[in-house]
This record gives structure tokens, sequence and C-alpha cells, in this order.
């Protein structure tokens, strides 16, 4: 017997090929979709206008296998956060942000994470595995109707999640094509219907899928900059040795073309004495000149053994002034979840240390810190962006 269909693995264009293989017409997988992501159904016999004899072919053929959650935390900010458990000792962390104006969810994309930033917890565990379309999509429905069951939630409308940022664990760009069609979910009118300006995806910055997102899904970009120059960002986010600082603008100058914002979004970890000097706020202000950005300084959230300290208050406000002062526009990310450790870069599950990524990190630690040493008294340094 053939296993079940998750229907969570599909999008509408999926759901409409599944119900015409079964000889139903395309409105069928319509009234599907709605069932399972506008009302969150998850029984084949309550969704009442399909026909028994098709509500008694999906009992045979489909199922809705829901994420399991194994823990379910709130912080006292409101900010909510579910530990999902994925199988085989690997555990992702969804996380739920209440605002005045809205409600954002937080959604993971892969157990793990491979490309191994020195400044996040997720590398440092190393990369498990990718998680589906339906692990993804998963989330939104798990929160989104775990989150109605509580009227005071409902305030802004039907919906309580207005906005989704792929920002959870992983590498979203790392895992195309489940990210994908999950987003495909959340922007269609019968699923989630949120506009393309509300989903965002984070991306450590893998260039050749940011130029094929831009062409196929173009949603609000936040790119993870975290150091102004090459030698920096080599040893902070090690993906930069394969796409380098100038690739990675440019890249994102293209998807400018097709974004539904005017500007990408620069994430920025602010590391004390690492990246968070003046000369350091004078190089980004120069790559803001080239691709048109706002700027997320987001102060470290620690983590056990990273050997880095989040810069100091006084060094943030001073090195947003600079930035500011050149009339870009700069924010600070408040911290929220702390008590939870729901804080960005904090989300380290349960995922087993399957590689000796441990080790490999504690050696690159050592070197990131004499590359930033060197790179203050090197002369180059200033002039960034090398040609960019
Ligand atoms: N892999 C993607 C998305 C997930 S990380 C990316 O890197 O963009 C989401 C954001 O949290 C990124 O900007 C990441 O750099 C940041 N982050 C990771 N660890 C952090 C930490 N310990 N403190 C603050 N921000 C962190
Ligand atoms: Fe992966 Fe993003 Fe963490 Fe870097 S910051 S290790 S890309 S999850």
């Amino acid at each position: 017997m053939n296993p079940k269909q998750n229907l969570l693995d599909l999008d509408a264009a999926a759901m409409a090929a599944f119900c015409a293989d079964m000889g139903e017409k395309p409105f069928r997988a319509r009234q599907l979709l709605r069932w399972i992501h506008v009302n969150g159904e998850k029984s084949f016999e309550a969704m009442s206008d399909l026909a028994k004899t098709f509500r008694a072919k999906l009992v045979e053929s489909a199922q809705i296998i829901e994420p399991v959650a194994i823990k379910d935390s709130t912080a006292s900010d409101g900010t909510r956060k579910w530990l999902i458990d994925v199988g085989q000792g690997n555990a992702v962390e969804t996380v739920y942000i209440p605002e005045d104006d809205r409600g954002t969810l937080c959604v993971s994309s892969q157990a793990g994470c491979a490309v191994n930033c020195k400044f996040c917890s997720t590398g440092a565990q190393g990369f498990s595995r990718n998680l589906s379309q339906g692990e993804i999509i998963g989330q939104l429905w798990m929160a989104e109707f775990l989150l109605r069951q509580n009227p005071t939630n409902l305030s802004r409308g039907d919906r309580v999640i207005t906005n989704v940022v792929m920002m959870g664990m992983g590498e979203p760009l790392l895992n195309y094509e489940p990210v994908v069609g999950a987003m495909r979910l959340m922007l269609d009118d019968n699923a989630y219907g949120l506009s393309r300006r509300r989903v965002t995806l984070s991306t450590s910055g893998v260039v050749p899928m940011i130029e094929r997102l831009g062409r196929d899904l173009p949603v609000a970009l936040a790119v993870s900059l975290h150091a102004t120059n090459d030698t920096l960002r080599d040893e902070l986010v090690p993906l930069n040795r394969k796409y380098p600082i100038k690739q990675l603008l440019a890249a994102c100058n293209d998807y400018l073309q097709f974004a539904p914002r005017d500007f990408i979004t620069f994430e920025y970890c602010m590391l004390d004495g690492v990246n968070d000097l003046d000369t350091h706020a004078h190089e980004l202000v120069k790559i803001a000149r080239i691709v048109p950005c706002k700027i997320n300084l987001i102060p470290f959230n620690p983590f056990p053994g990273s050997g880095l300290a989040r810069s100091k208050r006084e060094r943030i406000q001073t090195f947003a002034k600079i930035v500011q002062d050149a009339g870009i526009i700069t924010t600070v990310r408040k911290t929220r979840g702390d008590d939870i450790d729901a804080a960005c870069g904090q989300l380290a599950g349960e995922v087993q240390d399957r590689t000796r990524v441990q080790e490999r990190r504690a050696q690159a630690l050592v070197n990131a810190k004499q590359g930033a040493t060197a790179e203050r008294s090197d002369p180059r340094f200033g002039t960034i962006v090398s040609g960019a």
C-alpha cells in the first residue's frame, strides 16, 4: 500500500494535481486548501462541503501530519516558543512574537545549519537535515490555529499571525524547493493570504539562490551581513569564502528589480571588539551607498561556549549614529523572549551534534579573533568591499 500523502507537503499546484489524480475537479483542491489552511481543519470527515465519496477517498489516501511540539513556553513579554520534534533526536524551534500592530512568526527551515556562523548557536550544532515543505508550513499551521484558541490574540482581525520571517534555525536558501513551496502557501489566498511584503526570508548570502528567488517568488529579503570586509566576513560567515561581499551586493541589487520593497534589510550582529568599531560603521555606510538598504543592528545574544560578547550599549548607539547620520535608516533590534532562550541565535533546540563542528568552531574562533586584530592594523582596512 502506498504511504498516505501528507497534504501539508502540497502547495496549490500540487494539490490540484493530487485532486486530478483522484478524478476531482480543480475547485476541490481549493476547497481542501481552505479547509486545512484557512480553517485549520484536520479531519476529512468534518469537511462538510466535500462529497462523501471524496472524503472517503481522502481518508484512504491522505493525511495531515502535524508538528509534534515537545515543549511550549511563553516568555514574560508574550513571546511564545515551541520546540518541535522532527525525529531521530532532532528538534527545531518556532517563535511567535506579538506586537501591538502585528504578530510575527519566526520559522525554521532546517534542523541545524551547515553554514556555521561563529556567533550562532544553530551553526554550532552542525547540520542534521532539511525540513520538508510540510514541516515548514506546519509550523505556521500549528502556531496560527493554537494561538487562535485564545480570543485575545484575535484583536487584529481574523488572523493572529500577520507576518512571517524565515529566520529560525537553518539557512532557507540551502533548502530551496521546500522553503519556496511553503512560502507559496503563505502567500496563497486560499491558504494564509499574506502579502509578499509581510513574508521575509533571511539569508547568510547564497548568491545564486538569491538570484533564483527574485525570479521565482520575490518576498522581502534580509541579508545577514555582519561584517563589512571579506577578511572578517570570511571568519564570521564562512559562506563568504564562496560568495564574497562584492558578489553578494550585486545579487542584492539584482533582487531589488523584483522585490516587493525597494530596499534590502542588512542584519548586523553586534560583537564586542570584533565588528563594532567606528571604522566598521563607516564601511557599512559605503556598502549602503551601493545597495539601497535598511540596517538592523542585532545585539549579539550570547550562548555558552561562543567565546564572543555583546557590544556595549553605548558602542551600539555610537555605531548606529554614524550610520544614521549618513542618512541610512538604522534600527537596533529589541531582544525578545530572553527568559525562554527564544532570541536570535539562541534557537539551539535539541539537535544532536553529529559532526565535530564544536572542535572546528573553537579553532575558527581563534582565527576570527586573530583576523579581527590583523584587520584593525591592516592599512587596507577602511577601503573595504574591495572594489564593490
Ligand atoms: N540562516 C539565515 C536565517 C536564520 S538566522 C541567516 O543567517 O540569515 C537569523 C538571524 O539571526 C541572522 O541574521 C543571524 O545572523 C542572526 N543571529 C544568529 N545568531 C545570533 C546571535 N547569537 N545573536 C544575535 N543574532 C544572531
Ligand atoms: Fe546558519 Fe543563519 Fe546561524 Fe549562520 S546565522 S549558522 S546561516 S542559521
